[in-house]
């Protein structure tokens, strides 16, 4: 995080960023100072080569990947869509048939609430928004990607997310915000709160089709893009 953001974030009263405990405590996020990360041994093999990807070599990477059985009943890979120069990155699970089909995220009907989420709080897609899933290929019967499949996408939702350089994240749903946070999250204990994600704050809320199924939820949601509108506001207006 840089330090005109961690400032910041310190004068809205949200420093330490909020970061789950590793483990089974679920619930139980503490507040921690920035510092204390155990040294991170260098990746080795695919996940070191994925990380020195610029756009292109990932583009190609994605579309390429077979390192897990998604890829056997894919129609393509689905990198993401959107502003490669983002205040706002989205993330979602995982594409969908549609998705699969046309090659872009959150097209279908969840894509469109979430097409009325971000308009809600004065955003569109493509214009300084992002949007990307845990694992870029279709899960068959749009099951949830299982832990090991989010596991071997990650660096390259790792890396989109070094490139990207968003200045907040929102996790959509419970696998993205594990995938994103490492850890087990609740999202009804998680939301109204500040994590950090590679150095960036990141909010959780609902997933859209969980939104669709769950209507009365829809009142949280809007009350999580506001408290991330809020966030993003903090951030980048001056003091
Ligand atoms: N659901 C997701 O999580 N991602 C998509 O791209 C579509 C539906």
């Amino acid at each position: 995080m840089n330090i005109r953001r961690e400032r910041l974030l310190k004068e809205m009263g949200l420093a330490p960023i909020w970061r789950l405990r590793m483990g089974n405590e679920q619930d139980d996020a503490a507040p921690r100072e920035q510092a204390a990360e155990p040294e991170a041994r260098p990746p080795q093999g695919r996940e070191a080569k994925i990380a020195r990807m610029d756009w292109n070599e990932l583009k190609q990477a994605v579309a390429d990947c077979r390192a897990c059985r998604l890829c056997e009943q894919r129609k393509q890979a689905v990198l993401g869509v959107g502003d490669i120069r983002p205040d706002w990155l989205l993330v979602g699970e995982g594409p969908g048939a549609e998705e699969d089909e046309k090659g872009e995220p959150f097209v279908g009907q969840a894509g469109r609430l979430l097409d009325n989420m971000l308009a809600a709080i004065g955003l569109k897609r493509g214009r300084k928004v992002y949007i990307a899933n845990a694992v870029k290929c279709r899960p068959p019967g749009n099951r949830t990607p299982e832990a090991e499949e989010m596991a071997t996408c990650f660096p390259f939702l790792q890396r989109q997310i070094e490139l990207l350089a968003p200045k907040l994240i929102v996790a959509l749903g419970r696998p993205a915000a594990q995938t994103l946070l490492k850890s087990e999250v609740k999202i009804a204990a998680a939301r109204g709160r500040l994590f950090d994600c590679q150095g960036a704050p990141l909010v959780v809320t609902y997933h859209p089709a969980y939104l669709l199924r769950n209507l009365p939820d829809k009142a949280k949601a809007w009350e999580d893009m506001c408290f991330a509108r809020s966030t993003m506001r903090r951030l980048t207006q001056p003091a």
